[in-house]
């Protein structure tokens, strides 16, 4: 399969009142034409300040990039300009948020706002960016199109508004798009719909899509590989299937007996993770889950873990599955 974007050893920090928050320490992983990537992990995972990395949507200062490359066609998207970005932001890459009121202007009709775009950097006229902007909104199932072109965000529902900001990312055939919990605001039947239409238009036209989520039933539902975050750096990735059944990180595994089964008896106990999150003022300089993990030896907080390819598309980072881990575990039980 042919690479879209390729994000190697991203680091990205913010300046705050305590010092400098590390919210991701050397990410690396690749997006491939067509498929959904889904990256997961609790909030402070680093997966949200990755992925709005890709757009330079990192306001900087506070935020600084402090190494690492984002290349798409090419070209370092790090290097680019900001008038640079704003085009391929509309042309290339489009982006999909939590809550579409904070993304659209509320004081702006929709179709102007589905317009714009197309005006900027498609050079239509006002006329046939208009009528384009009507074929949008039916695109993504919004009744009525031809009236709802000359209403205002809060005339729209949760849902409605969330096929709005589909229309804009998607009004410049985008070959990426980004969506960040785009479904998260939302109730279950709702989210459902808008997850099968960015499917349907994916496989119409072709584009990759990010997926960030915290919730695995989404990634279930639509991706085919996984990059799974936690404390600001990958500890595990693989396809879908690798990492719902084969996956070998402890905090995958907790993330996957804290998810809801649908077919689950309802006195099921959902597990959810004990502990928190590493504070990334001061990052742990071994496995950042070594505080919450049951399966925790010496090593783990000493050093960073290595990652062990375990397929052509499973790596992992976990002390457990190296060899010297095997003997320190025999030493660890020998001395107790
Ligand atoms: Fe747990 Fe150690 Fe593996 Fe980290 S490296 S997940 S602390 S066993
Ligand atoms: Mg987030």
């Amino acid at each position: 399969m042919d690479k879209i974007l390729e994000v190697r050893d991203l680091a990205v920090s913010f300046e705050t009142y305590g010092g400098k928050v590390q919210a991701v320490r050397g990410v690396s992983f690749d997006l491939y034409k067509g498929e959904t990537l889904a990256i997961v992990g609790e909030s402070g995972s680093g997966k949200s300040v990755t992925s709005q990395s890709i757009v330079q949507l990192i306001p900087m200062p506070p935020g600084k990039f402090e190494s690492g490359s984002i290349i798409f066609n090419g070209e370092d998207l790090i290097q680019k300009s900001e008038m640079e970005m704003e085009k391929i932001r509309g042309k290339d890459i489009g982006v999909i948020f939590q809550d579409p009121m904070t993304s659209l202007n509320p004081t702006m009709k929709v179709g102007r706002q589905i317009s714009e775009g197309l005006i900027k950097h498609q050079k239509l006229n006002k006329k046939r960016a208009y009528e384009k902007s009507i074929e949008l909104l039916r695109l993504v199932g919004i009744p009525n199109p031809e009236k709802r072109i000359n209403q205002y965000p809060h005339q729209f529902s949760g849902g409605m508004r969330q096929r709005v900001m589909i229309a804009i990312a998607l009004a410049c055939n985008p070959k990426v798009l980004i969506a960040d919990e785009p479904t998260t605001a939302l109730d279950v039947t709702i989210q459902a719909q808008i997850l099968d239409l960015m499917k349907d238009l994916q496989e119409d036209m072709g584009m990759s899509i990010i997926l960030i989520t915290h919730d695995l039933g989404v990634v279930a539902r639509t991706s085919q590989r996984v990059v799974v975050m936690y404390g600001g750096i990958v500890v595990e990735t693989g396809t879908v299937d690798e990492i719902f059944y084969q996956s070998k990180h402890p905090y995958t595994w907790g993330l996957l007996s804290s998810m809801p089964k649908i077919d689950a008896d309802n006195d099921e106990e959902l597990l959810a993770i004990p502990g928190s999150p590493p504070d990334l003022l001061d990052p742990p300089k071994g496995c950042p889950f070594a505080a919450r993990c049951s399966h925790a030896m010496n090593i783990c907080a000493d050093e960073m873990p290595k990652y062990t390819t375990l397929s052509d598309t499973q790596k992992t980072a976990c002390w457990l599955l190296t060899k010297e881990a095997q003997s320190i575990k025999q030493s660890e039980t020998v001395m107790a």
